[in-house]
C-alpha cells in the first residue's frame, strides 16, 4: 500500500479494493457509479483492482472485497471462498448479501423443484435455496439496503482508510422519519416497517410517502409483537405484515417467532 495521499495530515493508505457479485440485480454497485459528484473524492481513497460494472482490468491482489449478492449456486460458494481467502476485509454489499435479499423469496415455498418447475418449466436451471454470505464465510463488514446507500457506503470506506470505527444505526427508520418531520404513513392508511428497521437510509421511501419495506433488516431492538399491534389497530392483516417481512429476508428469525417455524441450519464456514 502507498502512504503517499494525506488529508489533515492522516495518511490516506489507498487499499486495494474489489467489487465482486453473486446472485444480484447489481443495483448496489451501480449505486457507486450513480454519483458523479463524490465519484473522483472516492476514486482517491482506493485503489480499485476489480470492478466489472465500471472497468474491465481484473486483479486478484485486494485487500477489501465489496461481495454483492446472495448465494443460489453450488459454484459461488466456490466463488466465495476464493475471495475470502485473498480479502483481509470481506464486506456484505447490500441486502442480498446481509440477508439473501429479494432473491430469498423463493425459500418461502419450500419445494426448491416445484419453483424450478413453476418458474422454468422444461428448461431447468441449476439452483439452490437462498442464503446470505455469512452462512459460508466470516464477513467482516455488512452494509445494509436495497440498494445500498452510495453516501453510507463512502462514509464506511473513509473509516476503513483512516481507520477509524465503522458505526451503523442501531436505532429503527422511525426515528429519522420523525426527524425529517414526516406525516406517519399509518394515518394515511399505510402500513410501514419503520418502527421495527435499521435506520441509515435517512427514512429514503416514507419521506416519499412510501411505507417502509425493511430492506435494511432489524433495528437492534425489534419488536414485531408490538409492530403486529400496529399494524391491527390500524386494520392490516398479519398476511400484510408477514408479505412485507418476508421480501428482503432480514426479518427471517423474527418470521420465525412470528410464524413458529424453525430456521435451517446453514452451512459450515470457510
Ligand atoms: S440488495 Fe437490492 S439493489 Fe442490491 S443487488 Fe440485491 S436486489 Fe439489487
Ligand atoms: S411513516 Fe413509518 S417510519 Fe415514519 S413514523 Fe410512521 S411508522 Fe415510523
Ligand atoms: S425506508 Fe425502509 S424500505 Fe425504504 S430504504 Fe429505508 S429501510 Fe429500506
Amino acid at each position: 500500500m502507498s502512504d503517499a495521499l494525506s488529508y489533515l495530515g492522516v495518511p490516506l493508505s489507498r487499499p486495494r479494493v474489489g467489487f465482486f457479485e453473486l446472485t444480484s440485480c447489481e443495483g448496489c454497485q451501480l449505486q457507486i457509479l450513480n454519483n458523479e459528484a463524490t465519484l473522483l473524492d472516492f476514486l482517491n481513497l482506493v485503489t480499485i483492482v476489480n470492478f466489472r460494472e465500471g472497468m474491465s482490468e481484473r486483479s486478484d491482489d485486494y485487500e477489501i472485497a465489496f461481495v454483492e449478492g446472495s448465494v443460489s449456486r453450488e459454484d459461488e460458494i466456490v466463488r466465495l471462498r476464493e475471495i475470502r481467502e485473498k480479502a483481509r476485509v470481506l464486506v456484505a454489499l447490500g441486502s442480498c448479501a446481509c440477508f439473501g435479499g429479494v432473491n430469498r423469496l423463493k425459500n418461502r415455498f419450500g419445494d426448491l423443484a416445484w419453483v424450478k418447475k413453476e418458474v422454468y418449466g422444461d428448461f431447468a436451471i441449476e439452483t439452490r435455496d437462498v442464503q446470505p454470505l455469512e452462512d459460508f464465510v466470516t464477513v467482516d463488514l455488512k452494509i445494509y439496503g436495497c440498494p445500498v446507500k452510495k453516501e453510507e457506503v463512502e462514509r464506511i470506506v473513509t473509516n476503513l482508510v483512516v481507520g477509524k470505527a465503522v458505526r451503523l444505526p442501531e436505532y429503527p427508520v422511525c426515528m429519522e422519519c420523525k426527524a425529517n418531520e414526516n406525516i406517519c404513513l399509518f394515518e394515511l392508511g399505510e402500513p410501514c416497517l419503520g418502527p421495527v428497521t435499521r435506520a441509515g437510509c435517512d427514512a429514503w421511501c416514507t419521506g416519499n410517502r412510501r411505507g417502509c419495506w425493511g430492506c435494511r433488516g432489524p433495528a437492534e431492538v425489534a419488536n414485531i409483537k408490538e409492530l403486529e399491534k400496529i399494524m391491527t389497530r390500524h386494520g392490516f392483516s398479519r398476511e400484510v405484515l408477514i408479505d412485507r417481512l418476508e421480501c428482503f429476508g432480514g426479518f427471517a428469525s423474527c418470521l420465525d417467532t412470528l410464524t413458529g417455524k424453525k430456521k435451517k441450519a446453514g452451512r459450515n464456514k470457510a
